[in-house]
């Protein structure tokens, strides 16, 4: 309120001082006698106040709503921008483990290997998990799941992609690492996961494994084909005994296939 009064008497003062200044400059020009100075001085005042007062305020208060109406418009946005945005994560998240469903694991991954230079996908899945469903109900399956993913999340880095693809498999992109240290992470994990105590029930103990595949993610193969060999690896692990990691090699490659055997690893 004081800033319109005083934006109002502003305007007024400098519209009557521009109108009595012009009055006197031509009054003086046209009648330099002096006649009716006065009266036109006093016309020069009252009239560019009449006019400006009122003409100033509305103006005043029109914009006053205009920027309120910017304002309000600005934080509707920010509204529907946050809710966009929530509503993006919330689409790209699985809703149980909190951890990057398929579509944006691949998404994220695609992005990430632009950037790196190679890298290791871990296909990660629950040894006997329908075991778990059978014998203790779904809810106790849930929540071997959701202590499973506390190691996983647990055993990686910053820098990595976790994702559950679906069910009780899970997949890892490692970026920029020796293969030595990929092998590491895996072992890691799988013993991590081998040493949670699982008690569905009171007094009742259920034994958590998982098995890993890895596969290698030179720049420029397709992921599918990656995926593929990473399933392949995992499957060598299932076979082989399950509680394994395993590398398998490249049809192509002359690579041995490497599982571990209870910590050793079994080159064949
Ligand atoms: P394998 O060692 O060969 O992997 O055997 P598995 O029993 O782990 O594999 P299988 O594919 O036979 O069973 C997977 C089960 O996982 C079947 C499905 O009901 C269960 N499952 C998938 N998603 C969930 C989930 O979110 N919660 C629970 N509780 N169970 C799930
Ligand atoms: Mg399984
Ligand atoms: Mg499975």
């Amino acid at each position: 309120m004081m800033r319109m009064f005083r934006q109002v008497l502003s305007v007024a003062v400098l519209a009557t001082a521009v109108s009595v200044a012009c009055t006197f400059l031509l009054m003086r020009l046209f009648f330099p006698g002096g006649q009716g100075m006065a009266l036109a001085l006093a016309i020069a005042t009252i009239v560019p106040v009449a006019v400006s007062v009122p003409t100033t305020s509305y103006l005043y208060r029109q914009r006053e709503k205009i920027n309120r109406l910017h304002r309000d418009l600005q934080a509707a946005h920010e509204e529907l921008k946050g809710l966009h945005e929530k509503a993006e994560h919330r689409a790209s998240i699985d809703q149980m483990t909190g951890l990057l469903n398929r579509e944006s694991f691949l998404t994220k991954t695609k992005f990430r290997r632009r950037k790196a230079d190679a890298g290791f996908l871990l296909m990660i899945d629950v040894d006997h998990f329908k075991q778990i469903n059978d014998t203790h109900g779904h809810q106790a399956g849930d929540k071997a799941l959701l202590l499973i993913v506390s190691v996983l999340s647990k055993h990686i880095r910053r820098s990595d992609i976790l994702g559950r693809l679906g069910g009780e498999e899970f997949a890892l992109f490692l970026a920029d690492l020796e293969p030595e240290r990929a092998w590491e992470m895996a072992e890691d994990i799988r013993r991590g996961v081998e040493a949670i105590v699982f008690r569905p029930r009171a007094g009742v103990a259920h034994p958590l494994t998982v098995s890993i595949g890895i596969a290698p993610a030179p720049p420029r193969e397709r992921m599918y084909a990656i995926m593929n060999h990473a399933d392949d690896s995992l499957y060598a692990a299932k076979r082989s005994g399950r509680n394994r990691v395993a590398f398998r090699p490249r049809p192509d490659g002359d690579d041995a296939e490497t599982v571990n055997q209870g910590g050793l690893a079994r080159v064949s």
